[in-house]
């Protein structure tokens, strides 16, 4: 049935039925009142949202209106079904489902009366619709939904009350007690959801008032406000008390009802609308392929130094946040007691956005200038640090570098907030500032000058090499059909190299037509990306593309997770477009297509991490599983795995720099996850980094002669050769 003929089936309903008749024992003034109230209501809610707009509109330009209809449709899909409340907490899920549904009904239903009483009536009576058969469905929808709102807030309080979540505690973990107070944040938290209670409670004791005066025929498509009513009975109130009560209740009702209307725009309510435009307009990539800095027109310094470079979507997304601390919980930063927190990081943006872009910010000209160029004003030096400053003032430098670039913050935020490219973008304005660690600072000079972080020739890149058998085709000089991007930590790294020949060994063993690119292979520049140094990792890029483009071949192998994210996702950007995939992706469909077959299945139990750049940056989850199950392995998941996986801690350039834990190093952490699992014998990785961040971390934290780190080609070299492993734990690398 098409909206038009629903409308004139509704509007044709006959002659009118029983309704229930609109501001009944109301005086003329009472009535003018209430619109008078609800008009300022209205107002006050239209200028919030247009201050709101105004904001965002200083924001600068981003294009994430491309593809609009499918942008929505997935929106609406989404909330619809509350799938990213819902995907990591069920309860939280089901409790916001039920009041999101509930609350949506509630709304439809008065605009519905609206329409019917303020509109439709006064055009034409006869075809009002808000009586007969329209009204009961109508009253068994509302009254159905409204407890389902009820319930779902009920369960959303006792959960913040009573349940005592880690993510719902918003102590800091960049500062003193002392030396912040939140109180605020919980009050409006109570205001939010109380308040929402108090206008369903009190629109129930409403409609259980007007039943137990009216006694009308339609009560049983109202049960819920006929139970009520039943209240109002035993309290043996006369007739003219009953009017009085309903009186006075719908006022309450009312008010608050409007109260809330011109609340939303101020308070955490302003998720509800803004939470669905930032789905609408958020990348779902968010952070595997960062954006370039833009040419034309060229800022004047590059990334956020202060909050008028955020982009329009960075700033919707500061308004986005929830503060259901899901990246807070998620975060290995955080969880390691460096001065992190994704949610904090969000927090104090918001509330320096609406102090440096508010309407009275503007009026009262008190706005700082803006910063010039080439002075951050950010206490090096013993300059004073400038009020207006975001990247090393509002937001710590130490804070932005301890952001391993995991992306466990974008994949847990259910509301789209994109925390890797804000946190990027404020690292670039560090780098031009030159706030950062004097390691970092070696390493990039290293990279420059070497094309690699260990500062070694270049020459020396495929040394590795000569212990093999057999030599490995140079792809700039002969065709290959898989071009081996190599990676800097499996070239120059002495505890990788002998993993790095066992992948040449195994690719040899199979028959794989396969080339390196020996000097001519650089740093893919991923980290040097997410460390904020876009023109190093443009120069990287270029020098790989040259070299790539000397070489003839079909598919690009790696074996370094985070090369494969800039080859795949981001060199195209510059014009290098390639298939790229992971070793694992390429040893599976080898072991699918029967070229590589498993000789002697191995016993083991083991488990698997997730590497960051591998699973939730490219989404590679099942070919590494499915690798380990055909070697004959016995495979426990961890409870963080897939795109739940923890972070060893190395990405986004911390590899390159010092130690600020000050609690549990994330790759301890995550070894004691995979110990608490009971008799594993290997922990089994799939990037070179993880395999040094695990071997250290199995040595420091005591647990050597319980749990070993392999690479999985190890696990497939040894299925493949006749060499069975006498004792998995004594194989420790
Ligand atoms: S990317 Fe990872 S380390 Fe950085 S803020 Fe997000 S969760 Fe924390
Ligand atoms: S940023 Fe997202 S995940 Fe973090 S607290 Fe806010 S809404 Fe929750």
């Amino acid at each position: 049935m098409t909206w038009v003929s629903s409308l004139s089936f509704i509007l044709a309903s006959g002659p009118i039925g029983p309704g229930r008749p609109i501001f009944e024992f109301f005086t003329p003034i009472m009535e003018v009142t209430f619109y008078v109230l609800a008009a300022i209501s209205t107002l006050v809610f239209v200028l919030g949202v247009f201050l709101k707009v105004r904001k965002y509109w200083r924001g600068k330009p981003d294009m994430r209106l491309d593809h609009l209809p499918g942008r929505l449709s997935r929106a609406i899909r989404l909330v619809a079904q509350n799938a990213t409340v819902g995907k990591r907490d069920r309860y939280a899920g089901i409790g916001h489902f039920m009041l999101m549904w509930g609350f949506i009904t509630l709304f439809l239903g008065t605009v519905i009366l609206a329409l019917d009483y303020d509109l439709i009536r006064p055009i034409h009576p006869d075809w009002q619709f808000y009586h007969g058969d329209f009204y009961y469905i109508y009253k068994l929808v509302l009254d159905t939904l409204g407890s389902a709102f009820l319930i779902g807030l009920l369960a959303m309080m006792i959960r913040r009350g009573f349940f005592r979540l880690p993510q719902l505690n918003y102590k800091r973990v960049d500062r003193p007690a002392e030396t912040y107070d939140r109180r605020l944040l919980k009050v409006g938290d109570a205001i939010f959801v109380g308040g929402l209670f108090l206008i369903g409670l009190t629109g129930y004791l409403l409609e259980g008032s007007r039943i137990a005066h009216d006694q009308p025929v339609s009560m049983v498509w109202s049960p819920v406000g006929s139970i009520i009513s039943q209240f109002f009975l035993k309290l043996g109130l006369t007739a003219p008390q009953l009017v009085s009560s309903r009186v006075i209740l719908w006022w309450i009702h009312v008010s608050l009802a409007l109260i809330f209307v011109a609340y939303i725009p101020f308070s955490k309510a302003v998720h509800m609308l803004a939470d669905f435009v930032n789905l609408t307009v958020r990348d779902e990539k968010a952070g595997v392929a960062l954006p370039p800095i833009p040419e034309e027109p060229a800022p004047a310094h590059p990334g956020y130094r202060e909050i008028r470079d955020f982009s329009w979507k960075h700033l919707l997304d500061l308004d986005s946040c929830t503060k259901c601390g899901r990246c807070h919980e998620a975060c290995p930063a955080r969880a390691s007691g460096a001065p992190l927190s994704p949610r904090d990081l969000i927090l104090d943006l918001r509330d320096h956005a609406d102090e440096q872009l508010s309407f009275k910010a503007l009026l009262s000209q008190r706005n700082l200038p803006v910063l010039p160029a080439g002075h951050g004003g950010n206490g090096l030096n013993g300059t004073s640090i400038n009020p207006k400053l975001v990247a090393g003032g509002v937001i710590k430098a130490e804070t932005l570098w301890a952001c391993t670039t995991c992306r466990a913050c974008v994949e847990a935020c259910p509301v789209g907030i994109e925390h890797v490219p804000i946190i990027v973008e404020m690292r670039r304005s560090l780098l031009d500032e030159g706030d950062m660690d004097p390691k970092l600072q070696e390493a990039l000079t290293n990279l420059s000058k070497y094309g690699n972080s260990f500062g070694l020739s270049d020459r020396l890149r495929a040394k590795w090499t000569k212990s093999l058998a057999f030599k490995i085709k140079d792809a700039r000089k002969e065709p290959v059909e898989y071009l081996w991007f190599v990676g800097d930590f499996a070239s120059y790294d002495q505890r990788v190299q002998d993993i790095t020949r066992k992948v040449a060994q195994v690719f040899q063993q199979v028959g794989l037509d396969f080339g390196i690119l020996y000097e001519g292979e650089r740093n893919s520049g991923n980290d040097v990306r997410r460390v904020g140094e876009e023109g190093l990792f443009q120069m990287l890029a270029e020098q790989n593309m040259k070299s790539l483009g000397k070489a003839t071949f079909k598919t690009i192998v790696t074996t370094d997770p985070h090369s494969l994210n800039a080859l795949r996702n981001e060199y195209g950007q510059l014009g290098g477009n390639y298939e790229v995939i992971h070793y694992t992706e390429l040893l599976y469909r080898l072991i699918e297509s029967g070229q590589l077959r498993i000789e002697h299945p191995l016993g083991y139990h083991v488990t698997y991490h997730d590497p960051c750049y591998l699973g939730r940056y490219n989404r590679v989850f099942d070919a590494p599983r499915n690798i380990l199950k055909t070697l004959g392995l016995q495979l426990t998941d961890m409870g963080r795995c897939r795109e739940n996986s923890f972070c060893c801690g190395a990405g986004g350039g911390r590899i390159w720099m010092t130690e600020t834990n000050t609690q549990e190093r994330p790759s301890v952490n995550r070894i004691r996850e995979a110990v608490a699992l009971g008799n594993v014998d290997y922990f089994v990785v799939a990037c070179p980094k993880d395999v040094t961040m695990y071997t250290d971390a199995v040595k420091t934290s005591g647990y050597e002669g319980q749990i070993a780190v392999k690479d999985i080609i190890e696990l497939v070299h040894e299925a493949q050769s006749a060499v069975a492993a006498s004792s998995p734990t004594a194989q420790n690398t």
